[in-house]
């Protein structure tokens, strides 16, 4: 199995470029953003317990989007390797999803981190927002947390990655295609 960690602080191009890289690598997508959305919106018992911290920015509970992964994972045993887009974001949540990935028989392959710079993702978010309509997009004082959330809690996993030899660094700037070959070039050196 091949098994990539997409990571980077929010606005960073993680959604746009995994829709790529699910069909050139035949990969099944995880993102925890996207699933909370789809409980929010369905009103489920998580969505409704998800909503106000999501709506604030801050990091949902480490147990709800472990106990998400770990159901996904369960229900797509067949896959031939997964994209996480938003998970792990703490190291709570990567030595759990190395837990869970055991079980599975499997293990992550490697992590691509998209680099751009805060001034950039503050751009791209609120554009984003205008048009997506997407609440935590729209006010700059949510992104700055949740871009303090990213650097207090996140970015620092960066270094459970490195110490297994797994980590790579992109640059997140230039167009969605260069970007997309950036990452590839990266991936093909590695399967
Ligand atoms: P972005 O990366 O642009 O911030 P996401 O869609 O990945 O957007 O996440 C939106 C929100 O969902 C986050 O601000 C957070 O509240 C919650 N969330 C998503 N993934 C996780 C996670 N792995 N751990 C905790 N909270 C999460």
């Amino acid at each position: 199995m091949f098994n990539l960690i997409l990571f980077g602080p929010p606005g960073a191009g993680k959604g746009t470029q995994s829709e790529r890289l699910i069909d050139k690598y035949n990969l099944v997508h995880l993102s925890t953003g996207d699933i909370l959305r789809s409980e929010v919106s369905a009103q489920t018992e998580l969505g409704l317990q998800a909503k106000g911290l999501m709506d604030r920015g801050d990091l949902v509970p480490d147990e709800i989007v472990i106990g998400m992964i770990k159901s996904k994972l369960q229900g797509n045993g067949d896959a031939t390797g997964f994209i996480f887009d938003g998970f792990p974001r703490t190291e709570a949540q990567a030595e759990a999803l190395d837990a869970l990935l055991q079980d599975l028989e499997t293990s992550i392959t490697m992590m691509v981190a998209l680099e751009v710079e805060e001034e950039e993702l503050i751009t791209r978010l609120l554009k984003r927002g205008a048009i997506s309509g997407r609440s935590d997009d729209q006010d700059k004082s949510i992104i700055l947390n949740r871009i303090e959330e990213y650097n207090a809690k996140t970015a620092p996993i960066k270094n459970y990655y490195r110490a297994q030899n797994k980590f790579q660094s992109i640059r997140g700037l230039g167009s969605i295609d260069e970007i997309f070959d950036r990452i590839s070039g990266s991936i093909d050196l590695v399967i």
